[in-house]
């Protein structure tokens, strides 16, 4: 694969993801973090959203729930650059009916490099860095140019 340089913006689409066992902790990181967070857009699975825009009080633009196809919602976006940050805090101790869908979403998040956190102590790491509030490029798949190298290829064979 080929890779560009994409320009990721000062204020940031930030998904936020937790499981049921999972959202108490998400919602008391987002309280720490209700200040840096205010200077985001923020997206979230159903559930997720519904409790963080109750308790943070900040409006949260909602995907459908997780099970659902929440989460490949998300992966859609990270798909398409529109989402530059992803707070997932998944439950690593009970299988979920859409666990496939978390692996893809993960997966997705990883193509797309993006900063996933899966865990309160690495959205803290994020969340301490100067980059959260500045612009900066990320490296991303360039699947124009691998097309066209596909194409140049094909015709020198020819
Ligand atoms: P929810 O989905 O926010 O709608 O609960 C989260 C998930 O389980 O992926």
């Amino acid at each position: 694969m080929l890779y560009k340089e994409h320009s990721v913006p000062t204020r940031k689409n930030i998904a936020l993801v937790a499981h049921d066992n999972k959202k108490d902790e998400l919602v008391s990181w987002g309280l720490r973090h209700k200040e840096q967070l205010t200077g985001h857009e923020l997206y979230a699975t159903g559930t997720t959203g519904t409790l963080m825009e109750k308790h943070l009080s900040m409006p949260v633009k909602k995907f459908i729930s997780g099970p659902l196809g929440g989460d490949q919602q998300i992966g859609a976006l990270i798909s398409e650059c529109k989402l530059d940050l992803l707070v997932f805090f998944w439950d690593p101790f009970e299988p979920m009916p859409h666990d496939p869908d978390v692996k893809a979403l993960l997966r997705i998040a990883a193509v797309w490099n993006i900063p996933v956190a899966c865990n309160q102590s690495s959205a803290d790491y994020i969340f301490s860095s100067e980059m959260l509030a500045q612009t900066h490029n990320r490296q991303i798949p360039d699947y124009d140019s691998y097309l066209k190298q596909r194409a140049l290829e094909q015709k020198a064979l020819e």
